[in-house]
């Protein structure tokens, strides 16, 4: 096991990355920004460098400063979290070359899934079910994007190959608007992702994303964890999650998380990832993989009692995976809202200073979070400040105990998004599960629709 790790990230999951390393022994090195100081994670770990001033692109994505760090520091290796570097192969390979273990895939594997359409072509291979779409990146010539319209049929999407975050998509109905929806997500992809390359998918209209974690060792051993539903999504971005998935058949499940270990194995995988999918009409539509941990990791660890971030850092270290997949037992079930720093209606963020934290507790609840009463929220990076997660023996128990934190929970100071997941923890779409994609953008669209003019 590693002496010391470095732990390349912030928030909420700087402080879960903290917390694995000390209860597998590990001294741990927080890397933080000028308006990250004063964060109560900085201060539990061990040692702490500050790696530039407050926005990311001179801190948190600042490569040479984040290996200057781990030297100093005697650093091991280096766990990047998600979002920032998680994902990126440039520096994994760098971390690598440096001398220090990289805490994921091995960089050419992140290079691999990181291009969605190199991701699909892969997994295509490895007889994973993909969306129907073009044969890899879309053409220069207007006319062979035109039938390749034609043939996979409207409505489609078009989405650039280096997008992510929910960015660089953009839904197109008719023909008619084709050629310019290209041209502009090829802008927007070569200005945000520096890299102009789309493709086109089928538009499904109104599947459920449903995803499999899976752990690899670097000894070719592949296991998958079931799945998550995370189809309670605003802008492509989830904003509720919760494992297993209602109401698809189990038989059905397990032979697609067979196909996704097996594709690890294939791939040569290393570490923890996810499959995403949509899933619609009894159908899974691969989409893309993240080759990192996810912010919905702790639904899994809920229901399989398996502990994500450590198995990460057990196996950057070499370790053979401790158990098999007929030890993986799924029990119970586990939701879990994300917290935003945002105004529950209008969206707009909200940072600030929280003068009161108060977290839910009690039986089957959990909170990933960094914030604490006086804890300023910096407006420089992602407005998520935390994770309530409930646990019960069946949904109804989950959703129940959720309704209780949520009723409990008080962030006084700045304004959350406490009062839109307790509204649907009340929703009779969502109770009674299975929603698509498309359902939480609907009902906010009827809800100010109905506020207009209030
Ligand atoms: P990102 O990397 O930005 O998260 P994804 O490819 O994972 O992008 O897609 C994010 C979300 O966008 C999906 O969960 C889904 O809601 C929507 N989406 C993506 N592809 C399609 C598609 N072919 N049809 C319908 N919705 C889609």
């Amino acid at each position: 096991m590693f002496g010391k790790v470095l732990i390349a990230n912030r928030g909420e999951i700087a402080l879960r990355i903290l917390r694995a390393c000390r209860e597998l022994g590990v001294r741990t090195v927080a890397v933080h920004s000028e308006a990250d100081t004063e964060a109560k994670y900085v201060k539990l770990a061990d040692e702490s460098v500050c790696i530039g001033p407050a926005p990311s692109s001179q801190s948190y994505l600042n490569i040479p400063a984040i290996i200057s760090a781990a030297e100093v520091t005697d650093a091991e290796a280096i766990h990047p979290g998600y979002g920032f570097l998680s994902e990126n192969a440039d520096f994994g390979e760098r971390v690598e070359k440096s001398g220090f273990a990289f805490i994921g895939p091995r960089p050419e594997t992140i290079r691999l899934m990181g291009d969605k359409v190199s991701a699909k072509d892969a997994m295509k291979a490895a007889g994973v079910p993909c969306v129907p779409g073009s044969e890899g990146a879309l053409p220069d010539d207007p006319k062979e994007i035109v039938k390749i319209g034609r043939a996979v049929g409207y409505p489609v999407i078009i989405k650039a190959a280096g997008g992510g975050g929910g960015r660089g998509m953009r839904v197109v109905h008719t023909e008619a608007a084709l050629i310019n929806a290209v041209a502009m997500t090829r802008a927007e992809a070569g200005a945000a992702f520096n890299n102009p390359t789309v493709y086109m998918e089928k538009f499904l209209e109104n599947p459920r994303h449903v995803e499999i974690q899976v752990l690899s060792d670097a000894h070719r051993n592949s296991v998958y964890l079931g799945e998550r539903d995370c189809s309670m999504q605003r802008r492509h971005q989830k904003v509720i999650e919760e494992a297993p998935a209602p109401d698809i058949n189990r038989r059905v499940l397990a032979r697609l998380g067979d196909r996704c270990a097996e594709a690890c194995r294939k791939i040569s995988y290393r570490g923890a990832g996810t499959f995403e999918f949509l899933y619609e009409n009894g159908e899974f539509y691969f989409i893309e993989m993240n080759t990192r941990v996810q912010v919905e990791h702790p639904v899994t660890e809920l229901i399989t009692g398996i502990d994500i971030v450590q198995a990460q850092i057990r196996i950057a270290a070499g370790e053979k995976l401790w158990f098999k997949q007929r030890d993986i037992e799924i029990r119970g079930h586990a939701v879990e809202c994300r917290i935003n720093a945002e105004d529950p209606f209008k969206f707009t963020p909200s940072p600030g200073k929280i003068n009161n934290w108060h977290p839910p507790g009690g039986p089957g609840i959990r909170v990933d979070s960094h914030a604490y009463s006086g804890y300023t929220v910096p407006p420089h990076y992602d407005s998520m400040i935390g994770k309530v997660i409930a646990y019960g023996d069946t949904r109804e128990q989950a959703i129940r105990r959720m309704r209780i934190a949520l009723s409990e929970m008080m962030v006084d100071g700045i304004k959350t998004n406490i009062p839109l997941h307790q509204d649907l923890m009340l929703d009779q779409r969502f109770i009674k599960g299975g929603a698509s994609i498309h359902y939480l953008e609907e009902k906010l669209a009827a809800r100010s629709e109905a506020t207009k003019g209030k």
